[in-house]
């Protein structure tokens, strides 16, 4: 009896210990205080006269469902949706696209269950409409889709990254970047930068060097942050719980402590003013689910085309 309890103890110390390390711990030290304050993101907001966006549509591109508690540390392991997303703001100045999905080849590599060649069309038809196209960060299943574009070099004008997400980027320049990409410049933001009517870039590194948020305030006064994959899924910053440390710490490396700034950033924003959409980077459940996302249209739809005003990046 006395043998088996040991064998039990070690058993429990073999695989529970690194089970709960690696998939469970939501443990952080260090971590920085990080704020977003919703009277300075509105002011930002205003900072860019012109009409604002008055509506946001989303595209799915492809999905995997994962055990919730890869995405979010202790979330069980009912397998939650883990939707690769791309982001379309109406403006009557001209679209703006956040995030271009992928394609095939990429999808293959991130083990995804599906990759929709259709959908991903549409995000590349929204790309070459749109006067400004953004990221969250310079991961994969986020910059692909633009980087594999065969006139990638007429769209990039309209393309804004920072030195982080360019080419040149300590983790971007691993990602597969067309031969040429001289037309794409990258260009190095304020902390809080207005990039458009309404449309401001957050600098929130941590997951990646690039990672950024997009606060973006609708004419109809409605207000969404675009969280990528600093909060992947709702319950990240709802329940301020990070990824688990299989995914931070060695399948897709972050900081974070600085992660976790963020996350208690947003949950404090939320609290600042709980009319605020957050939009999770992968959380496709969440955005369809909520009643308070009514904003939200699946699909992006096809609108008539604005014509792009002539050298209007940024305004
Ligand atoms: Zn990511």
């Amino acid at each position: 009896m006395k043998r088996r309890y040991r064998l039990l103890l070690l058993a429990v110390a073999v695989l529970g210990l690194p089970y709960y390390w690696l998939v469970l711990d939501n443990s952080v030290s260090g971590v920085p205080a990080y704020r977003l304050d919703i009277a300075q993101l509105r002011q930002a907001a205003g900072a860019i006269p012109g009409a604002r966006p008055d509506s946001v549509t989303v595209q799915v591109v492809g999905w995997r469902r994962v055990p919730g508690t890869l995405m979010v540390a202790g979330g069980g392991l009912k397998r939650n949706l883990v939707a690769v997303q791309s982001f379309l703001l109406h403006a009557p100045g001209g679209n703006i696209v956040i995030d271009s999905g992928f394609d095939a080849a990429a999808a293959r590599s991130m083990d995804m269950e599906k990759f929709l060649p259709a959908a991903q069309a549409k995000v590349d038809a929204a790309i070459r409409d749109a006067r400004l196209v953004l990221f969250t960060h310079e991961h994969l299943d986020h910059m692909t889709g633009l980087l594999r574009m065969k006139d990638f070099a007429s769209v990039a004008p309209h393309v804004l990254v920072t030195p982080e997400q360019g080419p040149g980027g300590p983790l971007a320049r691993s990602l597969p970047w067309p031969r040429d990409t001289g037309r794409l410049v990258p260009r190095k933001l304020a902390p809080v930068q207005p990039v458009a009517p309404g449309v401001v870039v957050v600098r929130t590194p941590g997951h990646t060097p690039g990672s950024q948020m997009i606060f973006a305030r609708l004419a109809d006064g409605s207000e969404y942050l675009f969280a990528g994959d600093t909060a992947s899924m709702r319950r990240n910053w709802s329940l301020k719980r990070l990824r688990s440390r299989l995914l931070s710490d060695y399948l897709a490396p972050e900081d974070r402590p600085q992660v976790m700034g963020w996350l208690r950033a947003i949950n404090d924003l939320f609290r600042q003013d709980p009319g605020l959409i957050v939009v999770s980077g992968h959380d496709y459940d969440d955005l369809v689910t909520d009643p308070t996302k009514r904003a939200f249209r699946e699909d992006f739809v096809t609108r008539t085309v604005i014509p792009r005003p002539p050298g209007s990046q940024l305004q």
